[in-house]
């Protein structure tokens, strides 16, 4: 099997409502660079990244101008290898940013030509474990007022998901133990297979002192996890809270490699393990992220991407929660990812299984 062509296009996604959190204000749209690779034996493959509105032009540059010419002619199956030349091949202005982004699109498209090339789903390929996964319904609700909010959560209960999280980081502290407070309270009061777990999502927002006061708080309300209380460059910082915390502190989808995991696992400075396949550079990338995890004995919860992320959740032993996100792509997707009983199905379909209907997506202006 040899890459005869490349393609990629820019699109712009709408999302159906605006969404806040802490640090990156209101948000509502996303944006998909999508890379399509034409095999020499008819397979066709895709892969994307996504941004949360910027940046996007800047990916299919990269892609475009740098790396394609890498691909063609050449086998999926040396994936691995190809991983590396892209990664070198951006090395100098990359390790890590658009240039992580811009090899996800691509290594996913490689592993969904290697998958459909088995006629097996991507979760197979790599070794199943289960079969699906529990999601937790996860809100980018900072912009909502408490009545939306718990209106929010009763949704995903509803949706018989046994986990829930919602986002802190507001303005006046008081007011983010008040919201959280009344989630506990709410999701009490609608417990019906068992008490319905919390956590809470702080984007960055803040620092030592703040989050550890904070987490101390939200330890009294029995919130899970306290997720990316600093920025991310700051492992001894996180390093500090997870150690003053008795409840877990979680992080990465603003790490985009496997060396700043090893990082933050190493210095005690994460209890959960939050890879993105597309902010970390791919299902390459991702599968050693995860065995890193496991070798520390820490669990994976992924961020966003959730209809690719199941196939890696069923193939690692250390799977813990699918993010369910706030912002769904299930408009643009000819196949929406599948949940029953709060869990996400991994499709039954050769490849990865996410397909966009490019019908229903806008071209960004000129560089499609
Ligand atoms: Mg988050």
């Amino acid at each position: 099997m040899k890459i005869k062509e490349a393609t990629t296009g820019l699109y712009r996604v709408p999302l159906r409502n605006p969404h806040a959190d802490a640090t990156h204000g209101h948000m509502n749209q996303v944006e998909l660079v999508i890379v399509k690779l034409f095999t020499d034996v008819g397979i066709e493959a895709s892969g994307y990244a996504y941004t949360i509105g910027r940046g996007g032009a800047a990916i299919k540059a990269l892609i475009d101008q740098e790396l394609i010419h890498l691909l063609l002619n050449e086998d999926p199956r040396y994936v691995e290898s190809l991983w590396e030349k892209m990664w070198w091949q951006l090395h100098w202005v990359g390790r890590g940013g658009v240039a992580t982004f811009a090899i996800s699109a691509i290594d996913m498209a490689l592993w969904d030509a290697i998958a459909k090339a088995a006629a097996q789903p991507l979760g197979a390929i790599l070794g199943l474990h289960r079969d699906r996964v529990p999601v937790y319904g996860s809100g980018v609700d900072l912009n909502l007022t408490l009545d939306e909010l718990l209106e929010e959560v009763g949704c995903f209960v509803e949706r018989g998901f046994t986990a829930v999280k919602i986002k802190v980081g507001k303005n006046d502290p008081e007011e983010d133990l008040e919201r959280v407070n009344a989630v506990r309270n709410f999701l009490d009061g609608a417990r019906g297979r068992g008490r319905i777990v919390l956590m809470v999502d702080a984007n960055m927002r803040w620092d030592v002192p703040k989050a550890i006061t904070m987490g101390r708080e939200f330890e009294k309300l029995g919130v899970l996890w306290l997720e990316e209380p600093l920025i991310p460059d700051d492992v001894e910082g996180h390093a500090k809270v997870a150690n003053a915390l008795s409840m877990a502190v979680a992080a990465g989808e603003n790490l985009h490699s496997k060396y700043e995991f090893k990082r933050y696992i190493s210095a005690g400075a994460l209890d959960i393990v939050q890879p993105d396949v597309v902010t970390l550079g791919g299902v390459t990338e991702w599968l050693k992220v995860a065995a890193i995890a496991e070798a520390w004995n820490l669990p994976v919860a992924t961020h966003f991407a959730d209809e690719i992320h199941v196939h890696l959740l069923c193939a690692i032993p250390n799977a813990m929660y699918l993010e369910h996100h706030a912002y769904r792509l299930d408009d643009y997707l000819i196949n929406p990812l599948v949940l029953k009983d709060g869990y996400a199905i991994m499709p039954d379909v050769p490849g990865h299984g996410v397909y966009f209907d490019e019908t229903k997506l806008t071209p960004i202006d000129g560089v499609k």
